[in-house]
């Protein structure tokens, strides 16, 4: 690791470590590692030492961003973006499944087949203008799932569409991680452990004093500051907000969810929302998916499916959903 990487990574795990508290710091052996375009945080509590235990996690993510980067150009996302037909690894069909099920369930609102859009608004930095109305009509024709085929084993794209599963891809990582690290527990004497990927939490097993964990939750208007925590025994919290990633145009920062029925990222009142679950790739694209849901719509789904969400309001207010342990 290069000397600039170990202070990041120094630095990282002492800035985690407040967003997920009830843990000593020196109880947890930390892995950093930057990969599906994250900072990457892995802490474990064992009795053992968990280097072995890291290289594998770090193998296994690597092995997954292989499959679902769009600019490497043997993955199967970066193939069918190229118009390619594709027998697709498994771990490619498992998270095209999430995604379908999280674009049904939000009626169109998760649809990973936005790349086109996501790619248009980066332009649009590079320029400094706005779309046309012409290119932001002809990058809509080509956004819907169901331009994605998957038959007799091989997958493929209608021309033009393009999918980004940055959405969905790093919560998919994140409980395959929990997997092995849970399969590879008794071997080396883990009792709990802590994923952070760039807003994506996990945590599970033992904690301090039989304590429920606490995940602080950003203030959207303060990058230092939590507004309140959701407290749980264990699970996944995935948090989608507007001022994560953005570009500028004009001046203007443009956030880097969309809504695909308008091209332009959502807004609707929401600043941030905060899904948990048991699966990881469930609560990523969950969270995506209310936060361009809006707060009604969203609400209507985590009543009918049981969602345990948290949503963020532009005027300050804060509601929760399906039970969700939100402590101010
Ligand atoms: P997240 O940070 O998990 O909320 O996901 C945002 C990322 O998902 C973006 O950076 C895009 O790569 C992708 N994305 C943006 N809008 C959507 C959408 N409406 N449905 C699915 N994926 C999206
Ligand atoms: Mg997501």
């Amino acid at each position: 690791m290069r000397k600039t990487y170990k202070i990041l990574a120094f630095l990282l795990i002492f800035a985690l470590l407040p967003l997920v508290s009830c843990a000593k710091k020196d109880d947890y052996q930390t892995k950093y590692i930057f990969a599906m375009d994250t900072d990457i945080n892995i802490h474990i509590s064992a009795d053992g030492d968990v280097r072995e235990l890291f290289s594998l996690c770090e193998r296994l993510i690597y092995s997954i961003e292989d499959k679902l980067s769009k600019t490497r150009t043997c993955s199967d996302v970066y193939r069918l973006n190229a118009g390619e037909r594709v027998k697709c690894d498994e771990v490619t069909l498992a998270v095209l499944e999430r995604a379908q099920t999280a674009y049904e369930l939000s009626d169109g609102a998760f649809d990973p087949t936005v790349a086109g859009l996501v790619e248009m608004w980066r332009k649009c930095e590079e320029i400094n203008a706005l779309p046309s109305e012409d290119r932001l009509a002809a990058e809509l024709s080509r956004v819907g799932f169901e331009r994605l085929h998957i038959e007799n084993g091989e997958t493929w794209l209608e021309t033009g569409t393009k999918l980004d599963l940055g959405g969905v891809g790093k919560g998919y990582a994140e409980t395959a991680v929990a997997e092995l690290i849970k399969e590879n527990a008794h071997a080396f004497g883990v009792r709990g452990f802590m994923l952070d990927f760039g807003g994506m939490v996990g945590v599970f097993g033992e904690k301090a004093n039989g304590e429920n964990y606490r995940v602080g939750l950003r203030d959207p208007d303060n990058a230092k500051k939590n507004r309140g925590r959701v407290e749980l025994a264990e699970g996944f919290v995935s948090v989608s907000g507007d001022y994560e990633r953005y570009v500028t145009v004009g001046g203007e920062k443009y956030h880097h969810i969309i809504d695909p029925k308008t091209g332009y990222p959502a807004q609707n009142g929401l600043r941030s929302v905060t899904v948990i679950s048991d699966d990881g790739a469930t609560a990523d694209a969950l969270s995506t998916a209310l936060f361009v849901m809006g707060l009604e719509r969203a609400l209507e789904l985590c009543e009918r499916e049981d969602i345990q969400a948290v949503f963020f309001l532009s005027d300050g207010e804060v509601k929760t959903a399906g039970g969700a342990n939100y402590i101010k």
